[in-house]
C-alpha cells in the first residue's frame, strides 16, 4: 500500500528508492522498480505510486546481503537470491547495510520473541483459507491466501511456502461482490481484482472468507483509531516514528513495532507489549480510556523529563541504540521527573493512597514509577489495598492501570536514586526502586 495514499495503517518505510532489478530469465534488460523496505517486508513497485507491489520477500527470510561488483547487490533467502543494481556505489552500500540492519534485527528478535507475544509477521498469521484462484491479468492461477486482515497473493503453492509473494491487500479498504456463478471481485480504492473460482461452491467459501477478513481489519483497526484520536499517541513515545501500532499496557506508551521489539528484551516485569490491532481482548473500555487521559504525552511528561540530545533516539535509529535508550529510560529511570516524594517510602505510599480516589493518573504514575507500592497496607482494614480504595471511589481508569503494574518490577534489580539523594542521610528511607511494587 502506498503510504500517501491511504489513511491505513502501515509500518513505517525504513528505505526506498529507484533500483534496477535483475533481468528474469531469458531477458538481458534490467527492469526499474521502485524498491521500499519496512520492518516486515522487502518489496518492489513498477512506479512510485502503486498500491500493491509484484513483489514482497519477508525480512524474516533474508539470510544474508552482498555487495555483488559494480553497484550491485543480492539479497539471499532460503531458496532464491535476488539482484539489485543501485545509482552509486555509494546508494548500494547503504542498501546493504540497511538490509543487513533490519536482518539481523528481525533474527534477534525472533529468537527473543516469547510464546505468549504475538506473531508480528501477516505472512505467519494463521491463514483462514487458502488455494488456487485465477486473477485476470494473470495467465496462470495463483495461490491466495486470507490470513487476518490481509489477503496474500503467491505465483504458486512453493513461493507461498516459501513465504515470497506477489503482493498483499489491506482489507480494511476492501469490498466484495459476487460477479457470476464463479466469479467475484475484490474491489480497493486501488484496484479491482476480478476472481474466479473452480466452483460455486467454492466462490461462495471464498467469498465469506474475504468478508470476514474485512470485517476483522475493521473491527481490529477500531481500537487504534480511538487511542491515536489522541495527537500524541500517533506518534512511537520512543522514537517517534508514525503510526505506531504497539503499546506498553502498563507503561502506558504506543509504540512502534521496532521499539515493541527493544521493549520484549526489557522482560514483562518492566513492560507489558501488546499490539493494538492484534491482541483485541486485551483492549477494555477502561484500558483505552486510559491511553486516551494518559498516553504517550502524559507518560512522557513524567518517562522523558531529562532526555539529552545526545542519547534521544529516532525512527531510523539502529537497534543497538534503541535497547540502549529503553534500558535507561524504563528500566533505570534515567529520565524521570522524581516525585518531590522520591526515597520517602511511607510519604510515597501514603500518596499513592490518595491519589487512586482522585482521577489524577499523572500522580499515581508519578508515585508508582518512583517507588510507592502498589500493594501497600492503606491502614483500611475494609480497603486494604490501593486497588481497594481506587474501587470504592469509583475510579475505574485508576484500577486499570494498578491492575497492570500490579507484578511491575518482580525479579528486576532496584533503580538508581538520582544523584542528590546519595546524600540523603540513610535514616530518611532507603530510595525504593521503580518497580518494587
Ligand atoms: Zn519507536
Amino acid at each position: 500500500m502506498d503510504g500517501t495514499a491511504t489513511t491505513a495503517p502501515l509500518s513505517p518505510t525504513v528505505k526506498a528508492g529507484w533500483l534496477d532489478k535483475n533481468p528474469p530469465q531469458g531477458s538481458y534488460i534490467y527492469q526499474k522498480r521502485w524498491v521500499k523496505l519496512d520492518a516486515d517486508y522487502l518489496r518492489y513497485f513498477d512506479s512510485e505510486k502503486d498500491a500493491y507491489s509484484k513483489r514482497f520477500i519477508p525480512v524474516s527470510s533474508i539470510s544474508r546481503v552482498a555487495s555483488v561488483g559494480d553497484q550491485k547487490f543480492e539479497v539471499v533467502t532460503n531458496n532464491r537470491n535476488f539482484v539489485f543494481r543501485a545509482e552509486s556505489d555509494a546508494d548500494r552500500n547503504e542498501w546493504i547495510r540497511t538490509l543487513q540492519q533490519m536482518a539481523e534485527e528481525r533474527k534477534s528478535k525472533a529468537l527473543e520473541r516469547m510464546p505468549m507475544s504475538p506473531s508480528a509477521d501477516g505472512a505467519t498469521e494463521p491463514v483462514d483459507k487458502c488455494g488456487f484462484l485465477e486473477l485476470r491479468g494473470f495467465k496462470h492461477k495463483l495461490f491466495v491466501a486470507v490470513a487476518g486482515d490481509r489477503v496474500f497473493l503467491y505465483k504458486n503453492a512453493e513461493d507461498y511456502r516459501l513465504g515470497i509473494g506477489i503482493t498483499y491487500i489491506e482489507m480494511n479498504v476492501g469490498n466484495v461482490k459476487e460477479v457470476d456463478r464463479r466469479g467475484f471481485d475484490l474491489t480497493t480504492p486501488y484496484r479491482i481484482f476480478s476472481f474466479s473460482a473452480d466452483s460455486e461452491q467454492e466462490k461462495e467459501e471464498w467469498v465469506e472468507a474475504m468478508r470476514q477478513s474485512i470485517a476483522e481489519a475493521l473491527s481490529n483497526s477500531e481500537v487504534a483509531e480511538r487511542i491515536w484520536g489522541v495527537e500524541s499517541n500517533r506518534f512511537c513515545a520512543d522514537c517517534g516514528s508514525p503510526h505506531p501500532e504497539w503499546a506498553s499496557i502498563n507503561l502506558c506508551v504506543v509504540i512502534c513495532k521496532r521499539c515493541a521489539g527493544e521493549h520484549r528484551g526489557l522482560g514483562p516485569g518492566v513492560t507489558k507489549v501488546r499490539s493494538l490491532k492484534m491482541d483485541r481482548k486485551v483492549w477494555t473500555e477502561e484500558l483505552i480510556q486510559l491511553f486516551q487521559q494518559v498516553g504517550n504525552a502524559v507518560a512522557n511528561e513524567f518517562w522523558a523529563a531529562n532526555v539529552p540530545p545526545s542519547e534521544a533516539i529516532g525512527p531510523s535509529s539502529p537497534s543497538g541504540d534503541r535497547r540502549r535508550f529503553l534500558v535507561a529510560k524504563y528500566r533505570e529511570g534515567k529520565y524521570r521527573r522524581y516525585h518531590p516524594l522520591f526515597g520517602n517510602q511511607e510519604e510515597l505510599d501514603r500518596a499513592l493512597c490518595a491519589a487512586v480516589t482522585t482521577g489524577d493518573l499523572a500522580e499515581t504514575l508519578a508515585l508508582l514509577f518512583c517507588g510507592a507500592a502498589v500493594t501497600c497496607d492503606t491502614g483500611d482494614p475494609r480497603c486494604p489495598t490501593p486497588l481497594a480504595l481506587a474501587q470504592r471511589s469509583g475510579q475505574r481508569l485508576q484500577m486499570e492501570f494498578l491492575l497492570h503494574n500490579r507484578t511491575s518490577g518482580m525479579g528486576w534489580p532496584l533503580l538508581s536514586p538520582p544523584p542528590s539523594m546519595g546524600l540523603k542521610p540513610p535514616e530518611l528511607g532507603c530510595p525504593q526502586g521503580v518497580f518494587e511494587a
